[in-house]
């Protein structure tokens, strides 16, 4: 009887950097990647809020989150100064607000959430979504530099869960929904 044939490894060309960014290689790689998407906010005198999809839990005891944050970004200023984070994450019907948290062109403080249904953090002020899949409230406990962003290490003062099952997901450079009956395995 024949050997079963060995499935073939395929060697990836090794990537140098230039090319990544001169493709905007790494961008679409990334794309691949299928995320959640979140609000992040900070209450406060600089009260601001973006949309995110660079973040993850850290560590369960303690409770830990991460988010990475342009340093370009408002949002940096915004929680460095609050010393704080909340995290809304968006249900399947929230792309709009995504959209809107991601666009430069939104109003400046808490002025931003004037159309938006919110409601403060109870440990840390930071605007709440409604309507959110869930949210987390942080306490910024460190501050790593990954290169043209930051990673804030929060530690997890709150956390709830809304009514809502459909999540919004980014892939392919576009808003998704998934849900509970989309499950790949029993
Ligand atoms: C699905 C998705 C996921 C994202 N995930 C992340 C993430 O994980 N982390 C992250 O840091 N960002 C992320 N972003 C980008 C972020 O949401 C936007 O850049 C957002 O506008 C930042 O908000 P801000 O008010 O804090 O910063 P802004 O003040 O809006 O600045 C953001 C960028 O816009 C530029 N800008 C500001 N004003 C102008 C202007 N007048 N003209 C031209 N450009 C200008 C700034 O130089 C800066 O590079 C994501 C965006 C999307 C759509």
């Amino acid at each position: 009887m024949e050997p079963p044939e060995r499935p073939v490894l395929k060697r990836l060309p090794a990537p140098s950097a230039r090319r990544l960014s001169e493709q905007g290689g790494l961008r679409e790689v990334m794309a691949r990647f299928a995320t959640g998407i979140t609000v992040l906010t900070a209450g406060g005198e600089q009260g601001h809020g973006m949309t995110a999809n660079a973040f993850s839990s850290v560590s369960l005891d303690p409770p830990m989150v991460l988010c990475c944050v342009s340093r370009a970004a408002r949002m940096h200023s915004a929680i460095v100064a609050a010393g704080s984070f909340g995290v809304s994450i968006l249900g399947a019907e929230q792309n709009e607000l995504a959209r809107y948290f991601a666009d430069w062109r939104r109003p400046g403080g808490l002025a931003q959430f004037d159309e938006v249904d919110w409601s403060a953090g109870p440990q840390t002020g930071a605007p709440l979504l409604d309507g959110a899949l869930a949210w987390l409230e942080c306490r910024l406990a460190h501050s790593y530099e990954g290169g043209d962003h930051s990673i804030f290490v929060g530690e997890v003062v709150t956390a709830d869960r809304g009514q809502v099952q459909d999540a919004l997901v980014f892939y392919g450079g576009g808003y998704h929904q998934v849900g509970p009956r989309a499950r790949a395995t029993a």
